[in-house]
């Protein structure tokens, strides 16, 4: 089976592709470098002692994108490649538009293209095309309405790829829901590492506070109807995350007729801000200074998933704990410290 992974060398691309690699399958990983490092290559071969085919490729490129497909024969792509910041997606939502939603459309069309018996297509959808919540915990038929023009453009993806897998045959598609990805490989080699100096997300923002390369975290908001007053997410393990996508492409492939599915991948408990950070100073034995300051816009008080349908369906339900996440993620920084 000829497996694309886009997007792969990245956090959660990187992370499922070693799942991938040591589950016994060929991959060919295709990144353009805008939010990676080839580094990243020589790790994953590292940790599964297997040479990897990378492909350097931009999955706007229309035309690049379907010599690709059909030069490698694809059957499978596992796609995460994507822009992910809330915030700049507000700011740029064209080249969010492009990169997101004109991306993925290429890969779905040149897919589509494709003489195949069985086109498998997993996603990276994100919890937040749900928008401010109706009904708590989130489930997969909770209304769509997302908030941010990141949001906007998954939306546009999943329908996309509904429509497209639905009007053709021999398509299986999921949409897969990530909640809030933390944590890294036990390898300590590969986890968050985005290339800005000041990360937008929580769990980098604390590991770098811990290393002392910025002085403190500043919590936005204290004021929220939760029980400590911080904002609360489902913070899920990224080596489960990753193991989320393995049960997904079993499900596929077991299955005989066409699908297509929109699967949360979350741990299906909250955790708040200052639960996360108290966690990661006792576990870690570290001091993390914070003050509070006002609320993000835009920012959900509350949410997380509901998992019934991954646990049913996948038969995949997620097992490391909030500790485990700390720990690992501050495992990855102090190696990512010692090899600067
Ligand atoms: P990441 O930035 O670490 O990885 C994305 C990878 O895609 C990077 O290696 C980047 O270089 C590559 N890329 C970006 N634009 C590209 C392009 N035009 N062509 C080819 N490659 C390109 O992000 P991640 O956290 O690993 O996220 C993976 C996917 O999961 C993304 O689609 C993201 O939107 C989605 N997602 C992430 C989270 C999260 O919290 N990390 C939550 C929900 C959904
Ligand atoms: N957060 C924070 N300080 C930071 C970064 C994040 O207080 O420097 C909070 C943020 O308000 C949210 C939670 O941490 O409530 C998780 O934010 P993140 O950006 O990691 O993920 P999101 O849930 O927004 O996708």
């Amino acid at each position: 089976m000829n497996i694309l992974v886009t997007g792969a060398l990245g956090y959660i691309g990187s992370n499922t592709t070693i799942k991938l690699i040591e589950s016994g399958y060929k991959l060919y990983l295709l990144d353009n470098l805008h939010n990676s490092s080839i580094d990243t290559l020589n790790k994953i071969e590292k940790i599964t002692k297997k040479k990897q085919t990378f492909i350097e490729a931009d999955i706007r490129d229309h035309n690049e994108i379907n010599n690709i497909l059909k030069k490698y024969k694809i059957e499978t792509i596992f796609h995460f490649a994507g822009l992910k910041s809330v915030k700049e997606s507000e700011n740029s939502p064209e080249k969010y538009f492009e990169v997101n939603f004109e991306g993925s459309k290429n890969l779905i069309d040149g897919l589509n293209l494709q003489k195949i018996k069985k086109k498998i297509f997993i996603f990276s959808s994100s919890a937040c095309v749900y928008g401010n919540p109706k009904k708590l915990p989130y489930k997969e038929d909770h209304p769509l309405s997302p908030e941010n023009a990141y949001g906007k453009t998954k939306l546009k993806v999943e329908l996309y790829l509904k429509q497209t897998s639905l009007s053709n045959t021999n398509w299986q598609a999921i949409a897969l829901r990530y909640f809030n990805p933390i944590g890294a490989h036990s390898s300590g080699f590969l986890g968050d590492n985005p290339l800005n100096d000041t990360p937008e997300n929580l769990m980098p923002y604390i590991s770098r506070v811990a290393l002392g390369k910025l002085t403190h975290l500043e919590i936005f908001g204290s004021d929220y109807d939760t029980n400590d007053g911080t904002p609360v997410r489902d913070y899920i393990h990224i080596e489960d995350l990753a193991e989320g996508h393995l049960a997904a492409f079993n499900f596929l492939k077991n299955k005989k007729n066409d699908v297509y599915e929109e699967i949360n991948l979350g741990k299906g408990k909250g955790y708040s801000v200052l639960e996360l950070v108290e966690t990661f100073q006792k576990i870690n034995k570290i001091n993390i200074p914070y003050e509070f300051s006002k609320r993000r816009l835009g920012d959900i008080s509350k949410y997380y998933a509901d998992v019934e349908k991954s646990k049913n369906l996948l038969g995949w339900k997620t097992k490391k704990t909030l500790e485990e996440m700390c720990k690992s993620s501050w495992e990855f920084e102090k190696k990512l410290k010692e090899n600067e």
